[in-house]
């Protein structure tokens, strides 16, 4: 199950909290539209609103007045083919015998079938097929057990793959990053109290200040009473695995992620792409909206002659087109979502610039398009590597035999889209965008090896599964 999401919590001194909830979901929107939920604790219980839908959706006006409490959690959960259900919309809410618990989840598991399976043998029920309920089960398991950061301890040893969780015990609300940072999470200040967000977007709508990343590895406590926040560094790796893809797709360009602006790591991107691969053609143009830092990059670099266009329109009440089910769909919903603009094309030679190609039907499309137009050549350029292989981290990727670099070279990918020429970028202009080094990124879609011990797939790095037996998660 895959689980790109948006993830927030926050404590504050003395307002309800479900309100500025409510609108860091706005500000993480685009990290999940299938379903949008709020739970709260009043310091005597919990109160939860989970929908179906766009937070728009899920949420009206007499929705926020029973979620009393100034701690709450919130979730934005990505739609993934087929599995468009309440029982996974989040965030996820139990009681047991020591308190009750929220839990936002952003990231994927590649262990949970095993501590699901372990779980289920000591009697544990589950409602879904979701890594989030073994999280919580789990966690509940420990608490019995042990103190609030050495419950979450143990649960961190046990778990194996990507997550940045919100959690609220009771009303104490908590974020954890797993050992390898491969999805965001971030802390910020409030005049009047504290958030923790998948980006520091949301940190920004509630008018509030980035304080840092969570690190990897690392559990944040909020304090109750929104006066602070401890933090414990549960976990230590030698190296991170941060999602590139975060930066080159799916954050706002508004972010700061891992101490880089999205929108900057997108120029820079598009501007090796020019030193790359640069070619002279008469106009660059975006792909609304996801090439369009790029190409701001691209053209920043290119010389004067070169003119940026904003050759192709958006019709922004279309949806993402890549979530639609056939493939048929897929390449209508393209041309329903974009149309040139034909005095920027006709008879000229174009280059147009987009973040990625997954299955490759927006470019196809696009490329048809501009030639009905009248260009006289499409050059294409795309901001990162090809995608080689599928994503287990969290991201909705399509499967190895969808991805159109999936087997194919350049050249004929090139061919099957059938531009005048084709180019990607560099992994090491991405590495050095993102000022990390590849040994701190996860570039498994890229590469084909991953960060972590994937069944079936290779390792880019010394990793194992951690043992899900209860005795060895002890520290
Ligand atoms: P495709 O048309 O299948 O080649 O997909 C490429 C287009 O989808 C590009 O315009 C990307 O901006 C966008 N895209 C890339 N990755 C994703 C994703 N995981 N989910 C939705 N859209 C994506």
């Amino acid at each position: 199950m895959h689980e790109k999401c948006g993830v927030v919590g926050i404590s504050l001194t003395d307002r309800d909290a479900a309100r500025p909830l409510y609108y860091s979901l706005y500000a993480l929107q685009h990290r999940g539209q299938e379903s949008a939920g709020i739970v709260t604790h009043d310091g005597f219980q919990q109160h939860s609103h989970v929908e179906m839908g766009l937070v728009s959706e899920a949420f009206q006006e007499g929705d926020l007045e029973p979620l009393a409490g100034s701690n709450g959690i919130g979730h934005v959960r990505y739609p993934t083919a087929g599995s468009v259900d309440t029982c996974c919309a989040q965030p996820f809410s139990v009681s047991f015998k020591s308190g009750s618990l929220g839990l936002s989840h952003n990231g994927n598991l590649v262990n949970t079938d095993e501590i699901r399976d372990e779980l289920a043998n000591l009697g544990h029920a589950f409602t879904s097929d979701g890594d989030t309920e073994v999280i919580a089960h789990d966690l509940a398991r420990n608490l019995l057990e042990a103190d609030l950061v050495r419950a979450v301890k143990r649960t961190m040893n046990r778990l194996h793959g990507s997550y940045s969780l919100t959690i609220m015990h009771d009303e104490t609300v908590l974020g954890v990053r797993d050992p390898q940072g491969n999805r965001p999470l971030c802390i910020g200040e409030l005049d009047d109290g504290y958030v923790i967000a998948s980006e520091s977007a949301a940190i920004d709508t509630l008018g509030g200040e980035l304080v840092r990343d969570v690190r990897p590895g690392e559990l944040v406590v909020l304090q109750p009473d929104g006066t602070g926040y401890d933090t414990y560094q549960l976990v230590d790796r030698d190296h991170s695995a941060h999602c590139f893809f975060e930066h080159i797709y799916f954050a706002r360009p508004d972010s700061v992620i891992n101490e880089e602006l999205v929108y900057d790591v997108r120029r820079q991107l598009g501007r090796a792409l020019w030193a790359e691969s640069g070619i002279e053609t008469d106009a660059v143009m975006p792909v609304p909206d996801s090439g369009r830092s790029f190409a701001s990059g691209y053209a920043e670099a290119a010389p004067e002659d070169v003119e940026f266009a904003e050759g192709l329109m958006k019709n922004r009440y279309v949806g993402r087109t890549f979530i639609m089910p056939t493939q048929d769909e897929r390449e209508r919903a393209v041309r329903l979502k974009l149309n040139p603009i034909r005095s920027t094309v006709e008879g000229k030679t174009v280059t147009i610039i987009d973040d990625s190609i997954v299955r490759g039907t927006t470019s196809t499309q696009l490329v048809e398009l501009l030639h009905e137009a009248g260009a006289e050549e499409v050059h294409v350029r795309i901001g990162a590597p090809p995608i080689v292989a599928p994503c287990y981290l969290g991201i909705d990727m399509a499967s190895r035999e969808e991805l159109i670099a999936g087997d194919q070279s350049v050249e004929e990918i090139c061919a099957e889209i059938k531009a005048d020429s084709l180019a990607y970028l560099s992994i090491d202009a991405v590495a050095e965008a993102l000022n990390k080094s590849k040994a701190d990124l996860c570039l498994g879609c890229v590469t084909g090896a991953y960060p972590y011990d994937i069944e079936g797939e290779q390792t880019d790095r010394e990793v194992s599964r951690p043992s899900v037996d209860q005795a060895s998660a002890d520290d």
